[in-house]
């Protein structure tokens, strides 16, 4: 890849494809290609094909998806693998119909198995069941790896897919009933500190342990493999250590300035108990993460605070 590479950035408005964006821009890339959902709907074939016949790309992120916390995965599995499936089978083959030679799937942790051991090899991969939480963007997921593999078995693509741990930062999705552990306990946090409440409310038992990468550091992951010689396969992205979501909720009261207790709501599901990723196969490669978990919460919340002024309290 160099600076005059024609880059896809797919999804480039949600939070990985905007920190993507963010890095390529800094790293002085001047051919960014990224369209929103208005220009391009990736759910439709032709509009896919046509897109990439025209615009002769060099390197596709695929960071598109339908995305969302464990309540939105619970609530909406058909969206999420139907969504998910045709997004990446569009994205993928019409890849490899334009000759486009670089792709990167973006997947994620919750891939693999629900008890797997820890931390998780990119090996570990269809050993055993999954969670049943997450199991629709699961399999979505996989069968997107499991294409770009079969691309590469079968036509000679060098596509490459990456597994994220779960990933917070600037522009996450602040919605309390379809974002992720990090964005709500944020809001909530803060909202009861604006409010003068004693408590807040933290799903599940508090015990579920979960790892978090901010979102530039996996940009920066991906730089780094794209500039890596001769890299294959799936590739696990971490930050190297877990934390429960009790001691979670407690670093963001403190990083919040909120005092008050946590009030654990057991009538909400845990997931799975464990996802700690083994990225040693990225880490051997000279990536390390650089944004410690303390700094990036305080990073987000400035962030959300940031956009809470600018677009007004009730539409976060
Ligand atoms: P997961 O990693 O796929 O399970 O996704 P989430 O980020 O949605 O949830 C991680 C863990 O945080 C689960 O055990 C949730 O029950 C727990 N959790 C605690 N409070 C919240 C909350 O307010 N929102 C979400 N999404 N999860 C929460």
């Amino acid at each position: 890849m160099n600076k005059d590479s024609r880059i896809y950035v797919a999804g480039h408005n949600g939070m990985v494809g905007s920190a993507l964006l963010r890095r390529l821009v800094s790293h002085g890339y001047r051919h960014l290609i990224a369209r929103s959902r208005q220009e391009l709907d990736l759910l439709d074939q032709r509009a896919v094909s046509r897109f990439f016949a025209e615009e002769n790309i060099d390197v596709v992120l695929l960071a598109a998806a339908k995305v969302g916390g464990i309540n939105a995965n619970l609530t909406q599995p058909a969206s999420f693998l139907y969504e998910n499936l045709v997004i990446e089978s569009n994205v993928i083959h019409a890849a490899f119909a334009s000759g486009t030679p670089k792709l990167v799937f973006f997947g994620s942790s919750c891939i693999y198995p629900k008890y797997c051991p820890q931390p998780i090899k990119e090996d570990y991969l269809l050993t055993s069941g999954f969670e049943q939480t997450n199991e629709a963007y699961a399999i979505a997921k996989i069968a997107g790896l499991k294409l770009c593999e079969a691309y590469n078995r079968q036509h000679g693509t060098r596509y490459i897919s990456v597994m994220p741990t779960n990933l917070y930062g600037p522009n996450d999705n602040y919605d309390l009933q379809n974002g992720h552990v990090l964005a709500a306990l944020i809001r909530k946090t803060h909202e009861a500190k604006l409010a003068g409440l004693r408590s807040v409310s933290v799903w599940g038992s508090g015990s579920p342990r979960r790892e978090f990468l901010h979102v530039d550091d996996l940009a920066s992951a991906v730089l780094a493999l794209l500039d890596a010689d001769h890299v294959e396969g799936v590739f696990n992205i971490g930050y190297g250590r877990d934390i429960s979501i009790a001691d979670l909720a407690y670093l963001v009261c403190d990083v919040v300035g909120f005092s008050g207790s946590l009030d654990f709501d057991s009538s909400k599901p845990d997931g799975t108990p464990r996802k700690l990723l083994d990225a040693s196969k990225l880490t051997g490669l000279g990536w390390s993460p650089t944004i410690s978990l303390r700094d990036g919460i305080a990073a987000t919340y400035a962030d959300f605070t940031e956009k809470m002024q600018r677009t007004g309290y009730a539409s976060a």
